[in-house]
């Protein structure tokens, strides 16, 4: 079946009634690319770069994220790389030793917070990124977005290393798209007003799941809780998708969720645009999307939004999927 499935990694992530999404591919790490170009996905939808800690205790400078950056910028292209600025703290590594721990990382120190508090790293950052943008389609997000003013802060930032950069002669692509994750409720419930600020949404199931229904993501004794088809969650994804169309703002999907071939169904049907998925996972999703109906999608999506409980939205979608592959 492997075999199979990627000898179809040129085929097109198209629905058999002709909707085009766009399929990409979620890396950690640069050593992934290989991985990447294998799956046949159609470049990078979330590169968490918050894994260049790993190499040491630092973010490292402004020149080795360049160049980090511009390989895998060079090497995806013409296909882009969505850069996420660095996420780090919750349960991810930390940019800084914490001083005293956190009562509630999840609730805390991370995402675009630390980045906001420390602008200084977040410029070395957003230049590295910027100068990446001159040799490939690059694209910017930035995670952990509650409110609208971290959105506005970390674009004036932004605009200001392009002014810098301009001055200084260094190229970049000043059309580069800057997007925002949408993973926290409150940003999911203003969507409207986030997206005249922003070129795209991408979804970040992992984290809105946690928040939406209270139910930390790595807490075993409340995983039954976890509900990627909670009518809340539905909500918030179809709210965020239609606010961002209803702006000329496209939203994909790339937590887990985007991965799970039982919701492709819900998630076409729900009118997303873009899926980016781990790399070992495109064959199977492409097949998927290959596969389906949009319109029977969006059929059952407009049924699975009225229905209150998560596990008939979930068997609503697996139905379809079933009936299909
Ligand atoms: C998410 O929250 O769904 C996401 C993609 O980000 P991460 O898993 O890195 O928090
Ligand atoms: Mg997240």
């Amino acid at each position: 079946v492997r075999h199979e499935l990627e000898a179809q990694r040129d085929d097109e992530a198209v629905t058999t009634d002709g909707r085009k999404i766009t399929l990409s591919a979620n890396i950690e790490l640069v050593d992934e690319l290989p991985y990447v170009k294998n799956s046949g996905a159609r470049g990078v939808g979330l590169y968490r770069t918050e894994f260049l800690l790993l190499k040491g205790e630092q973010m490292p400078g402004e020149e080795q994220q360049a160049e980090i950056y511009a390989n895998l910028a060079k090497a995806l292209a013409p296909e882009p790389l969505i850069i996420r600025t660095l996420d780090s703290g919750g349960d991810k590594l930390p940019v800084e030793p914490p001083s005293e721990p956190e009562p509630n990382p999840f609730l805390g120190w991370r995402g675009i917070r630390v980045s906001l508090d420390r602008p200084a790293m977040f410029k070395e950052q957003l230049r590295a990124i910027l100068r990446a943008s001159a040799h490939g389609k690059v694209a910017v997000m930035f995670p952990l977005v509650s409110g609208i003013r971290e959105v506005r802060q970390a674009r004036a930032l932004l605009r200001e290393c392009m002014e810098e950069l301009a001055v200084e002669g260094v190229p970049f692509d000043d059309q580069l798209e800057t997007g925002v994750m949408i993973e926290v409720p409150s940003a999911a419930v203003i969507a409207d007003l986030i997206a005249p600020e922003v070129d795209f949404f991408s979804i970040g199931t992992n984290d809105l799941i946690q928040y939406t229904v209270a139910v930390d993501r790595v807490n075993h004794h409340v995983a039954s809780l976890y509900r990627p088809t909670h009518p809340a969650v539905i909500r918030l994804i179809k709210q965020t998708i239609d606010a961002g169309s209803a702006h000329g703002v496209w939203t994909g999907v790339c937590g887990e969720m985007a991965g799970d071939i039982r919701l492709t169904p819900l998630l076409l049907g729900l009118g997303v645009e873009e899926l980016s998925v781990g790399p070992h996972q495109v064959p199977r999703v492409r097949r998927a999307i290959r596969a389906l109906s949009y319109a029977e999608c969006a059929a059952m999506a407009d049924e699975a939004v009225k229905n209150p409980v998560s596990l008939d939205i979930l068997e609503l979608s697996t139905d379809l999927a079933r009936k299909y592959y």
